[in-house]
């Protein structure tokens, strides 16, 4: 996957200044964890690499190009997004659910590739003609993966992808997660509360307070309480 720069991010809302200045470089393939209390702002940067937030100042840039350059809707296709609470429509089957995501002509077509991506994130190929309330929670977060991935972006982002989950599920889905990024070899950026989550999974720890990055390490630095 591209490196990701951001070069002094500003972002407020009325008082609350959610982003204060963030400039920062991601390595192109790494996998990046960001951790932080509740309200630290780690949302907000990851959607501002999206465009689903603005900056009031600076900018963002994927493999050198700002993401400013060309339509929103371009830049999305080449970014996976798996946010809080996946947001899986309840009236469409998962099938239906991952192929939103796809852009594909012929039936037979987006059913082979519903097939592949199914197959991708461990899950069994039935699992496409049911309904989301009938999978568990880590099926469902599965499915919220796979769409991600439906229009084989380099760039992963993920907003607390595992909240919900009991902690066996997590740890699995976590490690389900790393082993994608390390096949795709994408470059992802994950928001987690989880410290040790973030430890376990990532090259690198990012800790968010009030809007500015207060730590920057790999996790043998953080563990060793560099
Ligand atoms: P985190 O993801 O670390 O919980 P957020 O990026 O969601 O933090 O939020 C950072 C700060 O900005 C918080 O104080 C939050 O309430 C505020 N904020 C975020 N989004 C909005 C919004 N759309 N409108 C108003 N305030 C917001
Ligand atoms: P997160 O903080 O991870 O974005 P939340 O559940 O806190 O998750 O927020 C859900 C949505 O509401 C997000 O799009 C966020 O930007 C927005 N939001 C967060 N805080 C506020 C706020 N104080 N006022 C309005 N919108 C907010």
């Amino acid at each position: 996957g591209p490196s990701v720069a951001l070069a002094g991010l500003t972002k407020s809302y009325g008082a609350t200044r959610a982003l204060d200045a963030v400039s920062l470089e991601i390595a192109a393939g790494s996998f990046v964890a960001l951790v932080g209390q509740s309200g630290s702002g780690k949302s907000t940067l990851l959607k501002t690499i999206n465009r689903l937030v603005e900056p009031d100042a600076g900018g963002v840039s994927i493999g050198g190009a700002d993401v400013r350059d060309g339509p929103a809707h371009h830049l999305r296709r080449r970014i996976g997004y798996v946010f809080q609470g996946i947001g899986l429509f309840p009236h469409m089957t998962v099938a239906e659910n991952i192929a939103i995501g796809l852009r594909i002509a012929g039936e037979r077509e987006t059913r082979a590739r519903v097939a592949e991506l199914l197959a991708l994130v461990d899950l069994p190929n039935d699992a496409g003609a049911r309904m989301p309330d009938q999978l568990s929670g880590g099926q469902r977060q599965r499915v919220g993966v796979a769409r991600a991935l439906a229009t084989e972006p380099g760039l992963m982002l993920m907003d607390e992808p595992f909240g919900a989950l009991d902690p066996v599920t997590r740890d699995e889905l976590g490690r389900a997660v790393r082993a994608l990024h390390d096949r795709l070899g994408l470059t992802t950026i994950m928001v987690t509360h989880d410290m040790a989550e973030a430890l376990l999974l990532a090259d690198r720890v990012l800790v968010m307070k009030a809007g500015r990055i207060v730590a920057d390490a790999a996790p043998a630095q953080l563990a060793r309480g560099e």
